[in-house]
């Protein structure tokens, strides 16, 4: 008989893993390394599978970039022993969290996916069991011997996405992520279909895993909406030690041209900062140049975001101001697809 195949579940904190107290109404954390009692019907699913769970399991709301690291070497540590990875956080900063991972792992050949849940695992009507068993499932299917998937992925409500390039749109429905700038890798039916002509390859699959640990979290988000002042602008571009910001503009990249604002701008960028455009919209591209109030925001040297979501741009701008580039290469690196996380077409 085949060897049964491998997975590794990471638990890190959020709903999936609570139950509730029947007798108090409240929710608390469940051990998790019970969740094959509790859905019994992972036996039948043709793999074995381990838990890590963090000692103490976070609302997803505490994530920062230690934890990120934390995630990271857990799955370092485990690599060679998995054939597959699931990593369950909550949902609220999943699409954060699993964009940093996917930057962090360079060369990755296996398959890491992220899953959580609306509901809690104990509920009734739980999303949770749907999510879990697929996402293990994804993490194991193989054609010819190899991994299908060997990228970093969010799987939710019948969709498995590119993780890099979801956003959490709803804070109810189960159906609560969205990938506007890229179309689902997999989709869960009555059968499982994968898209496979959408799925990241690294170039070379000799290539050895590098796990990239150093985050810059020196940056901030400047979201501009009509009437935002010179006041506001300059106590964010003053913050000490700041490297990067992520401008999210209008529509197509688009931002005000009064004097003040764009000189604050090419000040800030002259000491050294990164200012990347992104939209604010949930799709489509920035195409900078395309307006008369986006032409002076390339002039001044701002990076295009194109089509990247702010939750990825995040995850990019700590990921590669940790790697000490110069600014053109950061500009470079930015602009051009790492992980499948931007349309590498430069619309003009
Ligand atoms: N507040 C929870 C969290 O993000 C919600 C969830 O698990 O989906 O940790």
């Amino acid at each position: 008989m085949a060897k049964k195949l491998t997975i590794l579940l990471v638990y890190t904190g959020g709903t999936i893993g609570m139950i509730k107290d029947y007798k108090t109404g409240a929710l608390k954390a469940f051990d998790f390394n019970q969740i094959l009692k509790k859905i019994p019907e992972l036996k039948q699913l043709n793999c074995e599978i381990s838990t890590i769970s963090f000692d103490e399991p976070i609302d997803s709301s505490n994530m920062n970039t230690d934890y990120y690291v934390k995630i990271a070497e857990i799955i370092e540590e485990n690599y060679s022993q998995f054939d597959g990875f699931v990593v369950l956080t909550g949902s609220d900063t999943m699409s954060y969290t699993s964009s940093v991972i996917s930057f962090m792992f360079e060369n990755l050949q296996k398959p890491v996916i992220f899953t959580g849940s609306q509901l809690p695992i104990g509920e009734l009507r739980t999303d949770a069991k749907e999510n879990l068993i697929t996402s293990i499932e994804v993490a194991s299917a193989r054609e010819n011997g190899q991994p299908i998937v060997s990228e970093v992925c969010l799987y939710f409500e019948y969709k498995l996405y590119r993780a890099n390039r979801t956003t959490k749109v709803n804070a109810e429905q189960f159906e609560a992520f969205a990938s506007m700038n890229y179309p689902p890798l997999a989709e869960s039916g009555v059968h499982l279909y994968f898209n496979e002509h959408l799925l990241f390859k690294s170039e070379d699959k000799n290539q050895q895993l590098v796990v990239r640990k150093k985050l810059d979290t020196n940056i901030v988000i400047l979201k501009l909406y009509p009437g935002i002042t010179k006041k506001v602008v300059q106590s964010i571009v003053g913050i000490p030690n700041l490297k990067g910001i992520v401008l999210e503009t209008y529509g197509a990249g688009n931002a005000p041209t009064e004097k003040w604002f764009l000189e604050l701008l090419e000040k800030t960028i002259s000491k050294d900062v990164n200012v990347v455009n992104v939209t604010q919209c949930a799709g489509g591209s920035v195409i900078m140049g395309h307006y008369e109030t986006s032409i002076e925001l390339q002039k001044i040297g701002l990076v295009n975001g194109k089509d990247i979501t702010t939750e990825s741009a995040v995850a990019k701008l700590m990921y590669l101001l940790g790697e000490k580039l110069t600014k053109k290469e950061f500009k470079y690196h930015f602009e051009k697809s790492l992980r499948g996380e931007i349309s590498d077409t430069n619309k003009v």
